[in-house]
């Protein structure tokens, strides 16, 4: 079963990867966007953390209701609502429970994956972190090494693809050929689960 404890874990180890890599996320925003992909989530992380801290929210959908909060006032762009909906909807999910299996865990991203596509708009093969979320969360319920896979392909995957949502579209045709800074760092928030979990 996994409590607030793996929850806390599973957003400093999002934290230490998207601090590691936001150099990366910002250079992958940069053909193909304004260059402010991995600033806007190191901002946003970092404050997730400190928050975490403070606060010491006690069950696992308190803590992902609190994070996706400051993601959303702290990120700025289009991943800060996006991807504080799929925290904020995913703890929602998990009422006041004090433990969740890993099957509840897949459902409630499912409905927290939902819940981005309702807000942005976006489907799969739209070139956006729906692309990498959607095949994970799938295959979570397979195992976390599965769903792992399945985020860095979708990731890799969209690099063909021409973008149909978010700054990205704007470019039309000029989109195909770079990776998706989102979708990229979707698969960087599902290692850092799967880091959490231990496997
Ligand atoms: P901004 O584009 O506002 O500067 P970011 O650079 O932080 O925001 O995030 C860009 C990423 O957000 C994109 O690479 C894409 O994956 C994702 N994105 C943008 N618009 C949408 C949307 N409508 N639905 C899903 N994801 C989106
Ligand atoms: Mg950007
Ligand atoms: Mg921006």
């Amino acid at each position: 079963m996994l409590d607030a404890d793996f929850f806390r874990r599973w957003m400093t180890a999002a934290a230490a990867s998207v601090d590691r890599e936001a150099e990366w996320l910002t250079a992958l925003d940069s053909p193909i966007g304004d260059a402010d992909h991995g600033s806007n989530l190191r901002r946003g992380f970092r404050a997730v953390t400190a928050t975490l801290e403070k606060e010491a929210p006690d069950t696992p959908g308190a803590v992902l209701q609190l994070a996706g909060r400051q993601l959303i006032s702290t990120v700025g762009g289009a991943s800060g609502p996006l991807y504080g909906t799929l925290l904020r909807r995913t703890g929602k999910t998990f009422g006041d429970a004090a433990e969740v299996s890993q099957e509840q865990l897949a459902q409630a991203l499912r409905a927290g994956v939902d819940a981005v596509m309702a807000l942005g708009g976006a489907a799969p093969g739209d070139k956006t972190m729906v692309d990498a979320l959607v095949p994970s969360v799938d295959a979570l319920g397979i195992s976390f090494e599965a769903a792992r896979a399945a985020a860095e392909e979708g990731a890799v995957a969209t690099t063909p693809l021409q973008a149909r949502k978010g700054r990205a579209s704007y470019l039309g045709e000029r989109s195909i050929g770079h990776q998706d800074p989102g979708a990229t760092s979707s698969a960087l928030l599902i290692a850092a689960l799967v880091e959490a979990a231990g496997e």
